[in-house]
């Protein structure tokens, strides 16, 4: 009968295993009586020196451990409490396989760790048939040993943005190191005191390593960062400098559009994505439109040539180009009587430095575009994300993966 015992599938030191009962007819479950192995001296829980003494015993605990075949395992474990010389006082029993306040096993924890890496808590709840609450708690109690510390270490270039959380209602603030896309810190909203938050973790040497931050034309942001990190050269991101300007495209083509008549009407309405894609992602049946609208309004055709001379802006590894490109380009779209793009020009003059700044520092916050299609997969998978630690912590798991 030996060859058929089950004591191999439960190695857990200093335990023996009592007897087995398996329910029911159709072995949905069992029940796995344990004990302490008296050979050994019994250790703290707390502390892990050995007893002094027994206390008492007689405490039964029940601990659910990994499926075996079609049946839910339970162990039932008898257990002591001692005296602990080390911690001064009476202590539960440390088991091996199973932390003191836990009801599943160590193993099963990492299980169900391993489960919520790819499905929802409430599938792994389902699955295993555990309260989602604790699938959480175990879930999370990882996470905080994994990615519950910020390392702010060996930072050289930053990427700092903002993320919607809550469909737009609410944001959170993301820094992630740009040459790893390692995400270092979250917080909580966009304002002005959110990167103190940040900031304030960060010793002198960690900050003085910071030589580069970039990031979108956001006030709070930058005043931080100069506040915090006044030598770091600040670069504008170019893609929140063309979204800005899409912007700009539209309110011109709402002007136009509201000034055209007859037929030239039609050709601008409902012409929004045409001006704004990428010409090389429009359709063979969307070009010809393209063209007939810059045909038709010489207004948007300067704007549409102006979109693509943004990209200019960000070519040049050389300042004085740079400064050069950015002098032409205010000075021709200085010739478009709009409100919005004299605001505009008017917004580039005055963040100029971060632009020019890119000639140094070739860098952006578009890897946090991959971060944020992380993060919309993590809300797609949401429980319990009004727990914002929870949320930070399934964030930065899944951009370390
Ligand atoms: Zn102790």
């Amino acid at each position: 009968m030996s060859g058929l015992s089950i004591t191999g599938y439960f190695p857990f030191k200093r335990m023996k295993i009592l007897y087995q009962n398996i329910h029911h007819e159709d072995a949905s479950s069992a029940l796995i009586r344990m004990a302490p192995d008296l050979r050994y001296t019994p250790l703290c829980h707390h502390c892990g020196t050995e007893a002094a003494t027994v206390h008492s015993k007689g405490y039964p605990r029940f601990i659910r451990d990994l499926n075996m075949a079609n049946a839910q395992i339970f162990l039932q474990v008898d257990t002591r409490k001692i005296w602990c010389n080390r911690c001064n006082g009476v202590r539960v029993e440390r088991l091996d396989f199973a932390d003191a306040s836990v009801r599943v096993t160590k193993r099963l924890a990492r299980y169900i760790y391993e489960l919520c890496k790819k499905l929802t808590i409430k599938d792994v709840a389902e699955h295993l048939d555990l309260d989602p609450k604790t699938v959480k708690a175990i879930d999370k109690s990882f996470l905080e040993e994994s990615f519950g510390q910020n390392n702010l270490d060996n930072l050289r270039v930053l990427m700092i943005d903002e993320i919607a959380v809550h469909k737009g209602h609410r944001y959170m603030t993301v820094v992630a190191d740009f040459f790893t896309g390692r995400v270092v810190w979250m917080g909580q909203d966009r304002n002005k005191r959110t990167l103190d938050a940040f900031f304030k973790n960060l010793t002198k040497e960690q900050k003085r390593s910071i030589e580069a931050v970039a990031m979108d034309m956001w006030e709070p942001f930058i005043n931080r960062v100069r506040h915090y990190l006044p030598r770091a050269q600040i670069v504008f991101d170019f893609f929140h400098v063309v979204q800005g300007f899409g912007k700009v495209i539209d309110q011109v083509r709402r002007s136009e559009y509201a000034k055209a008549k007859g037929q030239k009407r039609d050709v601008i309405k409902d012409s929004r994505y045409l001006l704004l894609k990428n010409e090389e992602n429009l359709t063979d049946e969307q070009r010809p439109r393209l063209a007939q609208l810059l045909e038709v309004n010489k207004t948007l055709a300067s704007v549409y040539i102006l979109k693509d001379q943004l990209k200019m802006l960000y070519y040049w590894g050389d300042r004085v180009k740079a400064k050069q490109t950015l002098d032409d380009w205010c000075e021709m779209a200085g010739h478009i009587d709009h409100p919005a793009v004299k605001a505009f020009i008017k917004q580039l003059r005055f963040f100029e430095y971060g632009i020019l700044n890119h000639a140094d520092y070739p860098i952006g916050t578009s890897m946090l575009e991959g971060i944020n299609n992380k993060i919309k997969v993590i809300k797609r998978k949401a429980y319990g994300f009004h727990d914002d630690r929870y949320f930070i912590l399934k964030v930065k798991q899944a951009c370390a993966a």
